[in-house]
């Protein structure tokens, strides 16, 4: 574990934010305690990295809550050997925790600036290495499919079925499906042909935008 002035904030953030509210995996804990999360917040907004809130990370864009970034990663279940694909770079937080667990990691970014402050966080906090791609994330990253896990970070009116296509056998993808303001949290997992899914609460996001989620001037 990295010690640093935030280390026992960080453990706190752990226990109390995350654990008390049922996560029990230990690698995605694990994870969720060694990711130094104020590198990846700006600077003014440090002593806030460890609250129980998401963060705004400049262009509009946010830095998840920690409960949520813990429970999505669970529900994604991500393992060494494993090749997951995400979706909305924004601060690269969410994709340094998939670097701890899985064995690559591809994130797409719509934003230049938003990807290219992604790659300077994830480089600043010593990450396990991440590919931060700049493109249209609702057309998945079919270079390097199939994916074991698909983790999209960004509200979509429904699962972009390009992501579903790039889905490995056995593969898992996590999705916040719904309107503005209020989203659904998807899971989907690939057996064979068959897609099974099931629901997982409400969450709120910031819009997914393209030729498979919404349009910009429906921001
Ligand atoms: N996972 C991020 C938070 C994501 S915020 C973190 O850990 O900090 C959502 C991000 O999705 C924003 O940066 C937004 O620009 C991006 N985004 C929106 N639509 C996108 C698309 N079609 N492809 C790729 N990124 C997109």
């Amino acid at each position: 574990m990295p010690i640093d002035p935030f280390t026992e904030q960080r453990r706190q953030m752990v226990e109390q934010q995350i654990r008390a509210r049922g996560i029990r995996n230990e690698r995605v804990l694990a994870a969720m305690e060694k990711v130094p999360r104020h590198v990846f917040v700006p600077e003014d907004a440090r002593r806030m990295a460890y609250d129980d809130r998401p963060l705004p990370i400049g262009d509009g864009q946010t830095i998840s809550q920690p409960y949520i970034v813990a429970l999505m990663t669970d529900l994604l279940d991500p393992h060494i050997g494993d090749r997951i694909l995400e979706i909305g770079a924004g601060s690269g937080y969410q994709a340094a925790i998939l670097a701890e667990l899985a064995s690559e990691v591809i994130t797409i970014e719509r934003i230049p600036a938003v990807a290219a402050r992604a790659r300077r966080n994830l480089s600043a906090a010593g990450s396990r290495p991440a590919d931060v791609i700049v493109a249209d994330g609702t057309l998945g990253y079919p270079q390097k499919a199939p994916y074991q896990g698909i983790l999209v970070t960004a509200g979509t009116p429904d699962v972009p079925p390009p992501l579903i296509g790039q889905l490995a056998d056995g593969g898992r993808l996590v999705a916040p499906v719904g309107p503005h303001g209020i989203q659904e949290l998807v899971r989907i997992v690939r057996e064979g042909e068959r897609i099974r899914r099931e629901s997982h609460g409400g969450v709120v996001f910031v819009p997914l935008i393209g030729e498979h989620g919404w349009r910009e001037d429906e921001e």
